[in-house]
C-alpha cells in the first residue's frame, strides 16, 4: 500500500488537517477552531491533535501514516522543534514536535505555517507554473496581518524563526501598531487595516476589505484613498526586498489575494516606479488557496518520514 501522511497546520483561529497519499493529494480536510485560553496551550494543542488524527486515521482507508506533518503560526524554530512564541496561543517555546511525536508515536516534519506554505506555492503552486525553478522568492500572506516567508538562493531564510516579519517594519505613513512599534506595515497595508481605516474615516462600518474595494469600484473617493494608501505601504516594503534580497518572484496570497487584479496591477505599478537598476520581480497571485499550509504539512511529513 502505499504511504500516507497526517497534517496539521495549526492557526490562531483554526486547525486544519488532512491526510495525504505519497503525492501530496489531501484527503479528509477538516477545520476545527484552535482551541485557546487554557492553562497549558502546548498540551492542549497536542490532546487536540491527537483527538483529530485518531479520528481522521479511524475514518480513512489510506494506509495507517508513516508520519506527521505539523504547522504552526508564530515564531518557529523548526531545527529545535520549539514553538518558540506564539501571542495569539500563548506558547512559549514548546517542544511541540517531540511531544507530537510522543503522542502518536510517529516521526513528526515540524515547520513555520507561513513559511511553509511559500514553500508549496513554490513546489506545487504559483511557482511550478512558471515553468524554471525559482530560487529567489518571496510569499506574502496579507490578512488581517502580514507574514512573509523568504527564499534566497533556493534556500528558506528562517534565522530561528524571526525572519520574514515584513508585516512588523516600518513603511512611510505606517500608525502605532498592537505589537509595540510604530509604523509597522500591517497597520496600513492589511486587509484588517484596510478595513478599519475605512470604517474610521467614513463612518461606515465594513467586516473586510472586500467591501472597501467595492466602495472605490462605486467612486468613493475615500475607499480609494485608503485603497492606494496600502497598495503604496506594501509596494514600499516590496522594493525594500529587491534592494535586500532581490527576489525574482513575489507570490501574493491570504485574504487580500482575492482582489486579483485590482491589487496586483496597481501593486506592479507602485513597485516599478520605486526601482531602478533593481531586478524587477514577477508579482502573482498564489495558487493553492487555504491549502497551502497542508500542502506544505505534507513536504515537512515527506522529510521526516525519508
Ligand atoms: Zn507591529
Amino acid at each position: 500500500m502505499n504511504p500516507s501522511y497526517l497534517l496539521f497546520d495549526v492557526g490562531g483561529t483554526d486547525i486544519k488537517s488532512a491526510l495525504s497519499d505519497n503525492e501530496g493529494n489531501l484527503s479528509d480536510i477538516r477545520r476545527v477552531p484552535t482551541r485557546r485560553g487554557t492553562p497549558n496551550p502546548a498540551e492542549a494543542l497536542v490532546d487536540q491533535l491527537h483527538t483529530l488524527g485518531t479520528e481522521l486515521i479511524a475514518g480513512s482507508t489510506l494506509a495507517t501514516p508513516e508520519s506527521v506533518g505539523l504547522l504552526v503560526c508564530g515564531i518557529v524554530d523548526e531545527d529545535k522543534g520549539l514553538g518558540v512564541f506564539s501571542a495569539n496561543l500563548g506558547w512559549r517555546d514548546a517542544p511541540l514536535r517531540h511531544m507530537t511525536s510522543e503522542a502518536f508515536s510517529l516521526p513528526v516534519g515540524f515547520g513555520h505555517d507561513v513559511s511553509m506554505a511559500g514553500a508549496a506555492e513554490l513546489h506545487f503552486g504559483a511557482g511550478a507554473t512558471l515553468g524554471s525553478k525559482v530560487n529567489n522568492a518571496v510569499m506574502l500572506v496579507i490578512g488581517t496581518g502580514i507574514a512573509a516567508a523568504l527564499f534566497v538562493d533556493g534556500h528558506a531564510v528562517s534565522a530561528g524563526g524571526y525572519a520574514g516579519e515584513l508585516g512588523h517594519a516600518a513603511v512611510p505613513g505606517g500608525l502605532k501598531c498592537p505589537c509595540g512599534a510604530h509604523g509597522c506595515l500591517e497597520t496600513i497595508g492589511s486587509a484588517g487595516a484596510i478595513a478599519k481605516r475605512y470604517s474610521a474615516a467614513s463612518g461606515t462600518q465594513v467586516r473586510g476589505a472586500r467591501e472597501v474595494l467595492e466602495a472605490m469600484h462605486a467612486g468613493d473617493p475615500v475607499a480609494k484613498r485608503i485603497w492606494d494608501e496600502a497598495i503604496e505601504a506594501i509596494a514600499f516594503s516590496i522594493a525594500q526586498l529587491c534592494a535586500s534580497i532581490a527576489p525574482e518572484t513575489i507570490i501574493i496570497g491570504g485574504g487580500l489575494a482575492q482582489a486579483g487584479e485590482a491589487l496586483l496591477e496597481p501593486l506592479r505599478r507602485s513597485v516599478r516606479s520605486k526601482l531602478s537598476y533593481h531586478r524587477e520581480p514577477l508579482i502573482v497571485p498564489a495558487q493553492l488557496g487555504e491549502d497551502a499550509g497542508l500542502r506544505g504539512a505534507f513536504l515537512k511529513a515527506q522529510e521526516a518520514r525519508a
